[in-house]
Formats: structure tokens, C-alpha cells, sequence
């Protein structure tokens, strides 16, 4: 296979300073250099060259946690976030119904009429209006209230008699009709109406996501999709088949725990898989999260003295569940964002140790809420925090009353983390925030949200822009257990290059405005910008 000379890079690298070539084959950097050195080198072989032109190239960034699935589903939805008046989400419904086979569903999210003017969302009728042979659901940015149309409330089987359930209830007019409003519980009838989607839906919401995660300039992304999907088998064939169709976006696939006994069935091994799509750990839930105060906190809220949150299986359930995964030798991943969440998990880890010859760590999840006793029994574990910087960004001011002065000093510690020799890895949990890496970045080093002018959310948690990339590069690679081969631009490395616009590494406010240019994945040209 002849390889391919990279010229003409801005370099994020420890390597020869001068350096603005690469020169890749077989997936892998064979070296580094000036461009006229390696040119020298290489006279006489056989290679192509690719122009960079002034491109600024990182190592390959990898999201250590998302969920492409769902990511993709949303993609393929009516997004209303930028809508700015209940007109102009009608156009967006009626455009929709356009392009859509009649009686299929017209799906969409994010819908808030108080950033309308006049703060109003449409009515049932209006939808109708703007089409009566789909039917319609919309879900509030809030995802506690719902908008349909009369096909929609048909399906459903919801009429002006239909009694409202316990917990919830069906808006009406000052004509006491339906007026298409649906709160809380009583969106059940409708979803259980909405289709599941097909095969061809679900293959299609992941091309649509690793698309979109390539065009952003991410090579690989930590995934967890098996609850959407149904099946390990489903997700192999679905990655497989994208892959023939020339689709090259790297996976790491982390197993949702019920799904054990299927992955034991096709002898699944920590690892299993080729370097395109590899299968890591098992991932377990211990608790919820902060906002709704599900998250499990060591002490009372500060700010809900009656709760502490809630656990999602007893110590017992899920050291046993713990015990059940070790014994296929895999890692665990668990969800922990309470100090009481972490404590249950680091339990369940330590009574039943990681193989010491297991290829990947463990993980702990989200890590938001932490203290001294356990960042040290953190670092008696291989274990690595897989922290999304963004939710700094989401979660601050508000979350300081939720948990309380005493416990900020490890609230979103990801220095402190870092300091004490905690390997992190950086993720968005896309859907639930932007899957833009450079948005991640930009809130581990400026601790507050883009726009905002201040020192940020517990300034002293800060990272340097260095570390912000290592998050996503070395750090999501030692989370694969790939810290030998990818995460740098090295020789040896695997050829894993996001060249971007602009170098990230002087002012934070650039990471806003960045456009990907090419997004190399294993030597393999997998995204380059129109
Ligand atoms: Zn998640």
C-alpha cells in the first residue's frame, strides 16, 4: 500500500519544532518532519501528497462519552431550538410535511414559547391547519410537556372524554376542547403510538451522527447505544454495514449491562472487535443527576434538606452486578455523578478487582461530586474519570445550592482530579450536550458558558488549553486503553488527525468559531470540509 505524504501543518506536537509534514502508511505515522527532509527520504517511493495548507492539526480527538444513537435521532427530528415565534415553528412542521410520506410521524424537540414574541405556542388547530395526514408531536424543550395534532391525539386514542391520568393532563381552550397541549404522564397513549424506529431508522441516525461527529472533527467517539438499538448484534451489523458504504468513523462501544448474557453468547472479550469498532466496558447506572435531584449525594441537599437523592440499585444489587461482569473479565463504566453514587461504585470496583491483565480500566462516569477520602480510593483502583467538561457550563450557577458550600471544593474538580494523578477523559454525553469537542474545551478552560464575561465557575478549577486537549486525546485513548497507540502524533501512532482553521492554543474565545478542514481517521481521509 503506498502511503501518503501530509504536507503543509501547523503541528500540535512535542516532536521536531519545525515540522509541518506527516507522512502516513498503513494507517499509522511512519514520520514526522520538514517537508523537504522527508521528501528526501522518501525519494523514489510510492506516495501522494495531501495539502493541509496551514491547517492546524491536532491528534485525533475522541469523545469519551456519548451516545450516537440518540444523537442521530435527534439530528433526523425537528429541532425548534432556534425557532423565535410560533409561525415560524408551524413553517418548520409544514416544510417537514412537504418532504414526508403521508401518515408518517412529524417528530420534534425543543419547542419553548417564552423566547416567542408573543409567548405563545401553536394550538392543535393551527397544526392541523398545517397538516391533517401526519400526524404530529412535539416535545418542550423541558421534555415535560407536548404538543399534538388531532391525527396525533386519533392514534393515541385521546378524545375530549378521555379522563386526564393521576399525573398529569390534556390542555383545553377557553372552549373547553383539547387544544393539543399534553403534561407529564399524559404523554403515555402517545408514546406508545409513536413507531419504534426501524432498522433502516436506526442505521440511518447513525450515519447521521458519525457524520456530523466527523464534519466537527472527531475521529472516534466512547459510545453507548445498545438500549436504543436492542441488540449487540444490531449494533455490529449497523457499523459494519456503514463502514462498506465507506463511512469511517471510529467506535468504542460500551455494553449496557443488561446485554451480558448476549455478549457472553458471541464471546465478546474486553477488546473484541478490529480498529475500526472495538467493545470496552459494561456500563452500569448508580445514580441520576443533579438538576432533578436524582443524583446520590453522600448528605442531604443543601437546598432539599429532606432528600439525598436516589440510589439506582442497593450497595448489595450492584456489587453483585459488579461480580456478574468481572466474571467475563470485563471492565466496568458506571454512571456516578453523586459523592454517594461514587462511593457505592468505587465499593462494588474494589470488591471485585479489574484482572490485572485486562486490556481497558474501569470508568467512573461524570465524577461531578467527589471528596479527598475518594479521589484516594480512585487512586487505588485502574481506574479512569470520564468527565464532561461542558456541564460546567449547563449546571453552574445553579448547582452550587443544590449541593452546598461544604462540598465545592471537589464540585466539577477536574485540576484537582488531575492533579492527584487521576487519568481524565473528556466526553459531551451528546445528546444531552453539543457534541462539539472545541465547546467541551472551551468550558474546561474558561469555566463558564460561551459569552459569559467573568473569571468562571471556581476559577481555581481551571485547565490550561494543553490539558483540555489531552482530554480528548490522550486522555479518551487511555480510557480504550489505547494510550500506546493514539492520542499523539507520533511515530507508531495510529494516522488519527483533526486539522482545524485555526491554532486553538493562544486564546480560548477562538475554540468558539473553529471549522474542521479534514478529520483523518486510521490514515483514511474520513471527512474534508466542501
Ligand atoms: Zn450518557
Amino acid at each position: 500500500m503506498s502511503g501518503i505524504l501530509f504536507i503543509n501543518g501547523r503541528l500540535y506536537t512535542a516532536g521536531p519544532k519545525d515540522a509541518d509534514s506527516v507522512y502516513v502508511e498503513n494507517g499509522k505515522i511512519a514520520a514526522i518532519g520538514r517537508r523537504d527532509e522527508l521528501m528526501l527520504q522518501l525519494a523514489g517511493r510510492d506516495y501522494r501528497k495531501v495539502d493541509w495548507d496551514g491547517g492546524f492539526v491536532l491528534p485525533g480527538l475522541a469523545d469519551s462519552h456519548l451516545h450516537l444513537g440518540m444523537q442521530g435521532m435527534k439530528l433526523g427530528m425537528l429541532d425548534f431550538t432556534n425557532a423565535a415565534s410560533k409561525e415560524e415553528m408551524l413553517a418548520m412542521v409544514a416544510e417537514r410535511a412537504r418532504t414526508l410520506p403521508e401518515g408518517e410521524w412529524i417528530l420534534g424537540l425543543n419547542w419553548n414559547e417564552n423566547q416567542f414574541n408573543p409567548p405563545v405556542a401553536p394550538t392543535r388547530f393551527e397544526l392541523d391547519a398545517v397538516t391533517d395526514r401526519h400526524p404530529v408531536f412535539l416535545t418542550r424543550t423541558c421534555f415535560h410537556a407536548f404538543l399534538g395534532n388531532s391525527a396525533a391525539f386519533r392514534l393515541a386514542g385521546v378524545g375530549e372524554d378521555t379522563p386526564d391520568p393521576a399525573s398529569g393532563a390534556y390542555g383545553r381552550g377557553e372552549d373547553g376542547l383539547l387544544n393539543g397541549w399534553v403534561y407529564e404522564d399524559a404523554c403515555g397513549p402517545f408514546n406508545v403510538v409513536t413507531p419504534a424506529p426501524s432498522y433502516a431508522e436506526l442505521k440511518d441516525a447513525m450515519r447521521r451522527a458519525c457524520r456530523h461527529a466527523l464534519s466537527l472533527g472527531l475521529t472516534a467517539g466512547h459510545t453507548e447505544d445498545l438500549r436504543l438499538l436492542g441488540s449487540i448484534d444490531t449494533m455490529l451489523r449497523i457499523h459494519q454495514e456503514l463502514r462498506e458504504e465507506g463511512l469511517f468513523f471510529r467506535t468504542h462501544q460500551l455494553l449496557f449491562h443488561d446485554f451480558l448474557p448476549e455478549a457472553e453468547g458471541l464471546g465478546l472479550r474486553p477488546g473484541s472487535g478490529d480498529d475500526w469498532l472495538r467493545v470496552g466496558a459494561f456500563k452500569l447506572f448508580s445514580d441520576g443527576a443533579i438538576g432533578g435531584r436524582t443524583a446520590l449525594l453522600s448528605a442531604p441537599y443543601h437546598d432539599a434538606p429532606h432528600t439525598s437523592g436516589m440510589a439506582i440499585h442497593s450497595r448489595e444489587r450492584l456489587v453483585e452486578l459488579a461480580a456478574e461482569v468481572r466474571r467475563l473479565s470485563f471492565p466496568i463504566a458506571v454512571h456516578a455523578i453523586g459523592d454517594g453514587a461514587a462511593d457505592l461504585t468505587l465499593g462494588a470496583m474494589e470488591n471485585a478487582p479489574l484482572p490485572s491483565d485486562s486490556p481497558l480500566p474501569d470508568r467512573l462516569i461524570h465524577a461531578q461530586v467527589l471528596n479527598e477520602a475518594l479521589v484516594k480510593r480512585m487512586k487505588g483502583l485502574r481506574l479512569i474519570a470520564d468527565i464532561q467538561p461542558r456541564f460546567v457550563a449547563s449546571d453552574f450557577p445553579w448547582v452550587l445550592d443544590r449541593v452546598g458550600p461544604e462540598r465545592t471544593e471537589y464540585l466539577y474538580a477536574w485540576k484537582k482530579l488531575i492533579a492527584s494523578g487521576i487519568v481524565c477523559a473528556g466526553g459531551s454525553d451528546a445528546p444531552i450536550e453539543p457534541l462539539d469537542p472545541f465547546l467541551g474545551m472551551h468550558a474546561a478552560v474558561t469555566r463558564s458558558r460561551p459569552g459569559e464575561k467573568h473569571e468562571g465557575y471556581l476559577p481555581e478549577e481551571k485547565l490550561t488549553m494543553d490539558t483540555a486537549i489531552h482530554l480528548f486525546t490522550r486522555g479518551s485513548a487511555a480510557a480504550a486503553g489505547e494510550e500506546r497507540e493514539r492520542g499523539a502524533l507520533a511515530a507508531g501512532y495510529f494516522a488519527d488527525f483533526t486539522v482545524i482553521d485555526r491554532d486553538i492554543t493562544r486564546n480560548p474565545d477562538e475554540l468558539l468559531s473553529i471549522t474542521a478542514k479534514m478529520t483523518v481517521v486510521n490514515g483514511i481521509i474520513a471527512y474534508e470540509e466542501a
